[in-house]
Order: C-alpha cells, then sequence, then structure tokens
C-alpha cells in the first residue's frame, strides 16, 4: 500500500520534469526492467565547506545538516526553489509548516506561467521561514476539489495547516510577498 502511494508520487513528480519550472534536483536509479524512479530530493550546498547534500523535501523544515561537516543547511535566498505538492505529499508538508503558499496551477494556463516566476522568486526569498509551494491540479484532484480550485492561478495560504486565506488570479508579487510576511 505505502509502496503504491510511492510510486504515484514518483510519476507525479516525472511528469512535471518537461515543465522546466523548478530547480529541483532528481534522483535516478534504474529497477528491474529499465524503470527510472525519481524521488522527491533537492541539492543544497553546504555554506561551510561547499558539498552538495542531497536532501529529501520533506525533511527540509526540519533542520537538515551537512552530511559531510555537520553545519546547519538553510534553505535560503538562491537556493531555494517552489516545493512541488502532490495529493500524496499535501497534508504532510502544508500541515508540519508555519506558514505556506500554494500556487494552484496547470500547464495550458496563460495567467500560470506569468505568475510563476514570482512564487519562485518568493521561495528563495522565504527560504526556510516559509514553506512555498506548486500544486498542478490536473494531477492533483483529490487536493484541488478539497479547496474547490475553480480557477487557476488561486493562491491557497497556509498558517500551522489551516487555510487562512484565498488569492484568485495573478496577484501582483508585492501583494503576495505582504501577506506571507503578515503571517509569518
Ligand atoms: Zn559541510
Amino acid at each position: 500500500m505505502q509502496q503504491d502511494v510511492e510510486e504515484k508520487e514518483f510519476l507525479l513528480v516525472k511528469l512535471w520534469l518537461p515543465c522546466h519550472f523548478l530547480d529541483l534536483s532528481f534522483g535516478l536509479k534504474s529497477e528491474k526492467g529499465g524503470i527510472i524512479i525519481m524521488s522527491d530530493t533537492t541539492i543544497i550546498n553546504c555554506p561551510s565547506c561547499g558539498v552538495k547534500n542531497r536532501v529529501p523535501i520533506h525533511k527540509l523544515s526540519m533542520g537538515p545538516r551537512c552530511g559531510r561537516c555537520k553545519t546547519p543547511l538553510s534553505v535560503s535566498a538562491n537556493n531555494a526553489s517552489p516545493v512541488v505538492l502532490t495529493d500524496a505529499n499535501f497534508d504532510s508538508l502544508v500541515g508540519s509548516a508555519n506558514v505556506a503558499l500554494v500556487d494552484c496551477w496547470a500547464p495550458w494556463c496563460g495567467p500560470c506561467k506569468m505568475i510563476g516566476p514570482v512564487i519562485e522568486e518568493l521561495a528563495g526569498e522565504f527560504g526556510s521561514r516559509a514553506l512555498i509551494g506548486k500544486l498542478n491540479v490536473d494531477e492533483n484532484p483529490v487536493v484541488a476539489q478539497r479547496y474547490q480550485i475553480r480557477s487557476i492561478p488561486t493562491l491557497l495560504f497556509f498558517k500551522n495547516g489551516n487555510l487562512s486565506d484565498t488569492m484568485v488570479g495573478a496577484a501582483p508579487a508585492q501583494q503576495i510577498r505582504a501577506k506571507l510576511l503578515s503571517m509569518l
């Protein structure tokens, strides 16, 4: 059962790759039959020794440390990217974040492409202070229906896992930033 969930998650991540929206790095390993499985990890450069650390996304909020020198790895400017949220990982990631912003989008949506760079910029800016994530509503209908996403882009703001505000449409970066700052 657990295996099924994980494989579904990997598939969704794989579908994401052609979008080039995210700067996440994915681990590759081949299984029987030559199937490529990709995992939800991101690379963080150690500020002390410079070694590249591969960190599972779900551990970003747990104070990750460098594997070589044990220096705390900060998820801060220039090395934080929006997290790919799915039906499978949404509750654990958003639920464990103090503040979370979720960009609900789809590849065919023009205004979503306009707001994409803003979301990436905010991810770098807020680093570990807030979880900045993207949810493909076509591929993740469970979460999309739960929050009744009828128009995209829709931005969902969560405080301690509870929905606290919604912005429909491509809101200006300054408005989104101000909302996030007010929630920290
Ligand atoms: Zn290090």
